[in-house]
C-alpha cells in the first residue's frame, strides 16, 4: 500500500518536475522516480534562458504562463531565478528587417518588447563590437536561471514544501495498466501502483517502452557549450541572442520577410552544417556561457551522436563570440554538451500505451520556457478526464 500514487512520473527532469508541482497544487499523493543518484540529463545541462519570445504563438502563451509560474516560485524560496530580460541583436539590415517585424508581431499579442538603437545597445552592453550590432529588440519581462541548481531546488521545495515523494536511483522497465489501476516496475524488482502515470524520460529511448519510440518520429539532438571563466567585475545585464540567432529561431518564422531572407542563406556553410548560432548568458558565479551548435540523430540512431565534444564547433563558436562582444576573459572553465529529444513533425511526443498512461516527451529546446505552463494544461486535462 506504501507505493500507491494518484499519479506517478517517470522522469525527474524539468517537465515531470512540472507535471509533479500542478498534481500536487490539486493535492493529488505523488511521486517522481527517477534512475540517477544525480540528476543528468537535459534539464540540469542547458543554457538557462526562458524566453517566450523565442516560440510561435501556441508555446509564447506556455512561456509566458511558465515565466509567471517562475516568478511565483521564487517568490517563495530563491530558485536562482532573474528577471534580467533578453535581447536579440541585429548584425545586419536583413537581421534589422527581422527583429522589426517580430516587434510588430509582439505588440499584437501585447507582449512587451522594445527596439534598441545601435547607440542604446552599445550603452547597455559593455564591450559590444560596434562594428556587429545594428539595433536590438529587448523583452523585458524575460528570465534566466542557472539550470543545475534551479532543479535541484525546486525539487527539494516540492519535496519539503508540497508533499512530494522522489525516489532516485531507480530506473522504472515496464509500466502496464489493468482494472486495478496502473503499475510500475523498477529494475530492482519494486513495484509501484498509481491511478495514473505520465512518463517524461527525456531522451531516454532504451529502457521503457522502447519500441514506440524506435518507430516515431523522434530525434535526438545533441548541443555543445561552453563556459568561460568568472569575469570579474564585468556585468552582462541580459541574456543576449545574435544574428544566426534571429535566423535560426522559431518565433522569426511568423516575420513576412524570413523566407525571402532565408532563401539567401549558404547552405554549405559551417554555422549551418553544425547548426551554431551564439547565446551569452551570465551565470551566478559570474562567467559567461557561449552557446550552443545542433546535431542530429533519430531516436534508433542516438549513439551516432557520440560522446565526444567536437573541437572545431568550439573553436567556430568561441571565434564568432569575439566578433561580437569583447569580453575581459575568453578563458574556458568547462565544456560539455546536452541532449534532448524533438519530434519532426510535432511540437510535442504525446502516446497512451494505455488510457492512464501518458508519454510526454520530445519538448525540444523550449523545456525551460515551455514545460511549466503547458504542463499545468496537461495536468488539467489528465485529471478532469474522468
Ligand atoms: C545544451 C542545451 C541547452 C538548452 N537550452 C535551453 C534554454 O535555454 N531554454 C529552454 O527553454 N530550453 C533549453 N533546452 C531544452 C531543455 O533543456 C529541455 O527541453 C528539457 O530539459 C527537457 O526536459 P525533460 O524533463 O523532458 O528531459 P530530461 O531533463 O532529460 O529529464 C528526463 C529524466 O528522465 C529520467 N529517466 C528516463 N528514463 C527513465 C526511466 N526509465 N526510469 C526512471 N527515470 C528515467 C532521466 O534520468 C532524466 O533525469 C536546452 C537543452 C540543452 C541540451
Amino acid at each position: 500500500m506504501q507505493n500507491k500514487y494518484d499519479l506517478l512520473v517517470v522522469g525527474g527532469g524539468i517537465l515531470g518536475l512540472f507535471h509533479a508541482y500542478h498534481a500536487l497544487q490539486k493535492k493529488l499523493k505523488v511521486a517522481i522516480i527517477e534512475k540517477n543518484s544525480i540528476l543528468s540529463g537535459a534539464s540540469v545541462r542547458n543554457f538557462g534562458q526562458v524566453i517566450p519570445s523565442a516560440m510561435n504563438l501556441k508555446w509564447q502563451n506556455f512561456g509566458r504562463e511558465s515565466v509567471s509560474i517562475y516568478k511565483k516560485l521564487q517568490d517563495q524560496t530563491d530558485l536562482t531565478i532573474r528577471q534580467n530580460g533578453s535581447v536579440y541583436l541585429a548584425s545586419n539590415e536583413e537581421e534589422v528587417q527581422l527583429i522589426e517585424e517580430l516587434s510588430q508581431i509582439n505588440k499584437d499579442q501585447n507582449y512587451d518588447s522594445i527596439l534598441l538603437t545601435k547607440k542604446e545597445c552599445l550603452q547597455r552592453f559593455d564591450g559590444l563590437k560596434s562594428d556587429y550590432c545594428k539595433a536590438g529588440l529587448f523583452f523585458p519581462e524575460e528570465i534566466t536561471v542557472d539550470s543545475g541548481e534551479l532543479i535541484r531546488r525546486f525539487q527539494r521545495l516540492l519535496i519539503e514544501k508540497f508533499g512530494l515523494t522522489f525516489f532516485y536511483n531507480t530506473t522504472i522497465t515496464s509500466t502496464s495498466e489493468s482494472s486495478l489501476g496502473c503499475e510500475a516496475i523498477a529494475a530492482n524488482g519494486q513495484k509501484f501502483i498509481a491511478s495514473k502515470i505520465i512518463i517524461c524520460g527525456g531522451s531516454e529511448f532504451k529502457t521503457l517502452h522502447p519500441n514506440i519510440y524506435e518507430n516515431s518520429d523522434l530525434v535526438a539532438t545533441k548541443l555543445q557549450m561552453l563556459q568561460t571563466k568568472p569575469q570579474g567585475i564585468y556585468a552582462l545585464p541580459s541574456n543576449i541572442l545574435t544574428g544566426l540567432t534571429i535566423r535560426r529561431y522559431e518565433a522569426f518564422e511568423e516575420c513576412p520577410s524570413y523566407t525571402s531572407i532565408k532563401a539567401k542563406e549558404v547552405s554549405t556553410s559551417f554555422d549551418k552544417k553544425f547548426g551554431i548560432h551564439i547565446l551569452f548568458k551570465q551565470s551566478l558565479d559570474g562567467s559567461i556561457i557561449i552557446g550552443d551548435s545542433h546535431e542530429y540523430a533519430d531516436a534508433k540512431d542516438i549513439d551516432v551522436l557520440g560522446y565526444d565534444l567536437n573541437m572545431e564547433i568550439d573553436a567556430f563558436m568561441i571565434n564568432e563570440a569575439k566578433k561580437i562582444i569583447d569580453l575581459p576573459t575568453f578563458e574556458i572553465q568547462k565544456r560539455w554538451f546536452g541532449i534532448y529529444s524533438q519530434c519532426k513533425t510535432q511540437d510535442i511526443f504525446e502516446h497512451n500505451p494505455s488510457p492512464n498512461i501518458h508519454i510526454i516527451t520530445g519538448i525540444g529546446g523550449k523545456g525551460m520556457t515551455g514545460s511549466a505552463g503547458f504542463s499545468r494544461q496537461k495536468i488539467n486535462l489528465i485529471f478532469n478526464k474522468n
